[in-house]
């Protein structure tokens, strides 16, 4: 076993352990014996010297010029490349995915620092005519301030990048809090910025809990901006603290994603789809498929070739290159699972495989549940409602093309969504029917891509939309100016 890392905060330009001096640990979901490492659980001082530090360091780094302050994320991005491989292998320790998903983490890292720091050229304002003679008119982006940014463990690398990356070229400074499960991943990246040069106070990082160093944070009147990815339910408590204290907030949060195979569709190409966004990341994804919606004249056929696929998956440890599935978070979380499987039960869904938390051989001394599909559930069925985050995935019959846009539409979430249909017309109609954020036409639900807006509507998202030029609008506020010569 490698010796556990000892993590830090990042306060100012120094690192630090939290005044309290209290610690967490964070382990190796496939073998929880692992100690991966140990991180300060800060309280409201350590935020306090954070925000100290990030507002002071914002009067220089606003001023400091874009393409300039783009240069240093360029940096971090050539970083990210040269440690890629390390990264990649720390994500599969500490939060358990498979390596090749784990490089593709890393990879939307980098791919976001050099998508962001292009934008330091660009940061486009608007010149208009004037109403008035010998006035001119335009606007300009400004930054906005300091910006807490409170992320999952899911993308351990990847979402702290989609957010650190814009905040920082837009000229803000930030204060980052991972999530208590990575808090490795999230030291080996803010490294990686302290390393590119980042003026002290730039970049910050606080550990912790989230109910205690999250929350502070979030009601600081010192923080102007939250940017969180997580729960509903959590989101749901940011975004009302953030109403009372007059801040803006960008909510990131649940998904109950669903997958239409309509009869016409090519059924080997939707059943790629539907193995992996149901069961890649260990169905821990946010974009996660875990609906599928069958039309009734292929249900059965399409039914017994995903139960034979889904029966071949191998599960195990992310560091092993033939582990498809990887272990679920945490304990906590693989018990959530297993009760939804009892609820599954008791509403009279049929489990069709999987179903058990798995303990064969060296599964045991980690979090792993078997791949699972529920067959017979109705959409009114808490497991066709609520999100499960695990390796669960439940079948929905339908007879017709309405009635499957209609069962997909009737979630309280809008995140992602697909259909798998040979027919134009079925497809533009699902396009424009669809309530949702992301819409596939042929593919999984999985797959964003760093230059798209990325987001979801009801509640999954407040209407802000990350990634893409969309970002921008979260980090930067409008400015209007009026010149009379
Ligand atoms: P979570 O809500 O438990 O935690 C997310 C973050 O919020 C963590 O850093 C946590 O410490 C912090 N936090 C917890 N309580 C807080 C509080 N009261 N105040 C401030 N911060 C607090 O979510 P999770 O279990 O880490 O992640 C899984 C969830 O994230 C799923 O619901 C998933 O759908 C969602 N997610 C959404 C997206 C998206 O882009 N829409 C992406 C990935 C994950």
């Amino acid at each position: 076993m490698v010796t556990p890392l000892t993590c830090r905060n990042y306060i100012n330009g120094q690192w630090l352990t939290a005044v309290a001096g209290a610690t967490l640990e964070s382990r190796n979901p496939a073998n929880k014996r692992e100690v991966i490492a140990t991180f300060p659980r800060s309280t409201g001082t350590d935020v306090e010297a954070a925000v100290v530090a990030a507002r002071q360091a914002y009067q220089i780094w606003r001023l400091v010029p874009a393409p300039a302050r783009a240069e240093y994320v360029f940096k971090v991005g050539e970083l990210l490349s040269k440690y890629k491989e390390e990264l990649a292998q720390l994500i599969c320790r500490e939060m358990g995915k498979p390596i090749a998903e784990a490089r593709g983490d890393v990879q939307e890292g980098i791919d976001c620092a050099f998508y962001s720091a292009a934008e330091g050229r660009r940061l486009f304002g608007q010149t208009t005519p004037s109403e008035m003679p010998n006035k001119f008119a335009m606007t300009v982006r400004m930054p906005i301030g300091v910006c807490a940014l409170i992320t999952p463990w899911n993308f351990p690398i990847a979402i702290p990048c989609w957010k650190a990356m814009p905040a920082l070229v837009c000229g803000n400074t930030v204060i980052f809090k991972p999530a208590e499960d990575t808090p490795a991943c999230a030291t080996k990246l803010v490294e990686i910025f302290a390393e590119a040069g980042l003026p002290p106070g730039v970049m910050n990082l606080v550990h912790g809990v989230g109910e205690e160093v999250g929350k502070a944070l979030v009601a600081h009147p010192h923080v102007d901006l939250v940017s969180f990815t997580g729960s509903s339910e959590t989101g749901a408590e940011v975004g009302s603290i953030c109403g009372q204290t007059h801040k803006r907030v960008c909510l990131e949060m649940g998904g109950k994603n669903a997958q239409i195979v309509m009869e016409d569709a090519d059924l080997e190409l939707a059943l790629d789809g539907a193995v992996w966004g149901a069961f890649g990341t260990a169905g821990q994804r946010c974009t996660a498929t875990s609906r599928l919606i069958l039309h009734q004249d292929i249900k059965e056929k399409f039914t017994a070739m995903l139960k034979e696929r889904t029966s071949k998956l191998r599960l195990g440890a992310g560091s092993d290159p033939n582990t498809q599935v990887g272990p679920i978070i945490n304990e906590r979380q693989l018990q959530r699972i297993s009760q939804y499987l009892d609820i599954a039960r008791a509403e009279g869904a049929k489990v069709l495989i999987g179903g058990k938390i798995a303990t064969e051989g060296e599964l045991e001394n980690g979090y792993f549940f078997q791949p699972t599909i529920l067959d017979e559930v109705t959409p009114q069925m808490r497991v066709a409602q609520e999100e499960i985050f695990g390796p669960v995935v439940a079948l929905i019959k339908v007879n017709s093309f309405e009635e499957a846009i209609s069962i997909l539409n009737n979630t309280k979430y809008g995140l992602s969504s697909s259909i798998y249909t040979r027919d134009i017309n079925r497809a533009f109609t699902a396009m424009r029917d669809i309530e949702a954020g992301i819409t596939y036409i042929n593919g999984p639900t999985i797959g964003a891509e760093v230059h798209l807006p990325f987001g979801g509507v009801k509640q999954t998202g407040n209407g802000h939309r990350e990634a893409g030029t969309t970002t921008l609008d979260i980090f930067t506020e409008w400015k209007t100016v009026y010149v009379d010569f």
